[in-house]
């Protein structure tokens, strides 16, 4: 479950950023306190002597041991004295300690040589706001799917009902983000526009990034953006974007076929489609194009890798623009 090198980044910025305020504000409480109460620095600089003296007894030998037991008694009491003071002042004994977000890991993000519970919170909230720039990853939900808007008539394409077939495909996206594990299938959801196809998508992603794993979303058309001005340019950076989409745990593409079609997009979609396959890894793809219209816009063998390894969910009902 390796996440992106900007994903990773951003945590560990957030988090500096985090321990800098809670050690500024305790500055300021503490610049605060003292103007109102200075016999504090008094007792802060003998707890300062203690600790100094605790540093130079280590490698003394003989007495040390004692002279630490007696140092540390004389800390606790100056200790206390503080807190006896702070609370005559009117102030919670613990005022001057710093107030880390976490407590656990003092903002770190580590813990015991692991990652701390409130990194990997972090990482999971930024790899959200990554989608959310670019597709309305928070509104599209299970919960804010509704399948009220589907008419309750036979389609007459797929000989079912409408609804109940659109509320069993529902049902398969979320038995397929509540239990995702990398042996996931991969998934090509196909029907008009406005019949949910991105809703589902990014409740999948959304549900399956809650998981802890590593997804990428992306519209055909900026995806091969990005990929053609990589391509194009000199960088000489060792993770590419390329490699972030071919190796993610799982690849969303929404709405293949409205990319701007060349030589390049073609070849990358195969070698897409076709690496993750060769990877064992999950890719979900949605499209207005049937896998017949695949066939006739890509080369064949998409839409031959896509009939022979993706599980096909077929979108019916009318416009309903939930996404
Ligand atoms: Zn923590």
């Amino acid at each position: 479950m390796a996440y992106k090198r900007s994903v990773y980044m951003e945590a560990k910025n957030r988090l500096s950023a985090r321990r800098r305020q809670a050690e500024q504000d305790q500055m300021t409480r503490h610049s605060l306190t003292v103007a109102k109460c200075p016999e504090i620095l008094t007792i802060e600089s003998e707890m300062a002597s203690y600790g100094a003296s605790v540093i130079k007894a280590v490698g003394m030998g003989g007495d040390a041991k004692e002279y630490v037991k007696s140092l540390s008694i004389k800390s606790i009491a100056a200790q206390d004295k503080r807190k006896a003071l702070l609370k005559q002042n009117g102030y919670p004994e613990d005022y001057l300690d710093v107030r880390y977000s976490c407590p656990v890991c003092k903002d770190t993000g580590f813990h015991d040589e692991h990652y701390c519970q409130c990194h990997l919170q972090l990482i999971k909230e930024i790899a959200r706001e990554e989608i959310n720039r670019q597709a309305p990853l928070d509104k599209c939900s299970f919960d804010s799917f509704k399948l009220r808007y589907y008419p309750d008539i036979v389609d007459k394409a797929l000989g079912v009902n409408q609804k109940e077939h659109m509320q069993s495909v529902f049902e398969l996206c979320r038995s397929y983000a509540d239990n995702f594990t990398l042996k996931n299938k991969s998934i090509f959801m196909t029907g008009l526009t406005g019949l949910g196809k991105t809703h589902l998508s990014l409740a999948i992603a959304g549900r399956v990034i809650d998981k802890g794993y590593n997804v990428h979303y992306e519209s055909a058309q900026n995806l091969m953006d990005k990929l053609e001005k990589e391509h194009f340019s000199r960088s000489t950076s060792d993770s590419s974007f390329k490699d972030e989409i071919l190796e993610c745990d799982l690849l969303i593409i929404d709405d293949l076929g409205c990319e701007f079609q060349t030589q390049f997009t073609k070849a990358e979609i195969y070698n897409i489609i076709n690496t993750r396959h060769l990877r064992s890894l999950p890719t979900i793809i949605n499209s207005n194009l049937s896998v017949k219209e695949l066939e006739d816009v890509y080369h064949p063998r998409v839409a031959s890798r896509i009939m022979g390894n993706y599980l096909l969910m077929l979108f019916c009902g009318k416009d309903n623009r939930q996404n």
